[in-house]
């Protein structure tokens, strides 16, 4: 799925400028230009990550962050600070604040939806490594075992990645070339009568009928549902 990125940021322009860059990058883009707006943004939404400016009207990004930071719901989404301030101090006080990291003005795009990524892959991997269930199936990414029912199922690495993917997403359908975006990741050329494939495997891993949990949706794709 596109992360979530929230920015939080006065100045229209930059602001214009971030979203056109990162929407090309395929994020999923929310504007807020302080902290009232900020904040109703982060209760309607699940952010995935928030990129604040430091110099707001009213309250500063440095007192968003540490709001952020004391609040249960949100206190774990990373943020990217954006600041023209580039005083050493000032850094180390963004980063107390409990930013995860700093960027300072001007930057590059390229530069800022590279730290993106990285930031987003430091903060995600706790998430994909919960045990996950769905109906009698149960899943641990951390010792990478699968069970159904009391019965220990054995899967190869795709089938795994793709039963992690549906029980993560239930009850939504995805198209083959959704699923190898997600699934198999952008830059691999597979052809989409791989996934069948691998569906198919997955639905034979299974001897009870857990299998139609995975189903065909005609004219559309795959789907996991009782
Ligand atoms: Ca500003």
């Amino acid at each position: 799925m596109a992360a979530k990125i929230l920015i939080i940021e006065d100045e229209k322009a930059v602001r214009e400028m971030l979203c056109f860059n990162l929407k090309n990058n395929g994020f999923e883009i929310l504007e807020a230009e302080d902290s009232n707006s900020a904040l109703d943004a982060l209760k309607e939404n699940e952010i995935n990550l928030i990129l604040l400016d430091w110099m707001l009207p009213g309250k500063q990004g440095i007192e968003i962050s540490r709001l952020i930071r004391s609040s249960s719901e949100i206190k774990d989404i990373p943020i990217i600070m954006l600041t023209a301030k580039s005083d050493e101090s000032d850094k180390v006080l963004g980063l107390e604040s409990g930013a995860d990291d700093y960027v300072t003005k001007p930057f590059s795009p390229k530069e800022l939806v590279a730290r993106i990524k990285a930031l987003l892959r430091r903060t995600a991997p706790q998430k994909d490594m919960e045990v996950v269930k769905y109906g009698n199936i149960t899943l641990n990414p951390m010792t990478h075992k699968v069970t159904d029912g009391d019965s220990n199922v054995e899967l190869g690495p795709t089938e795994f990645k793709l039963l992690h993917f549906f029980m993560t997403h239930p009850e939504r359908v995805f198209s083959r070339s959704q699923l190898l975006d997600l699934v198999w990741g952008r830059n691999i050329y597979v052809e989409e009568r791989t996934v069948d494939v691998h569906i198919l495997r997955l639905r034979k891993s299974f001897v009870s009928n857990s299998s139609k949990c995975i189903q065909t949706v005609r004219g559309a794709g795959y789907r996991m549902s009782n």
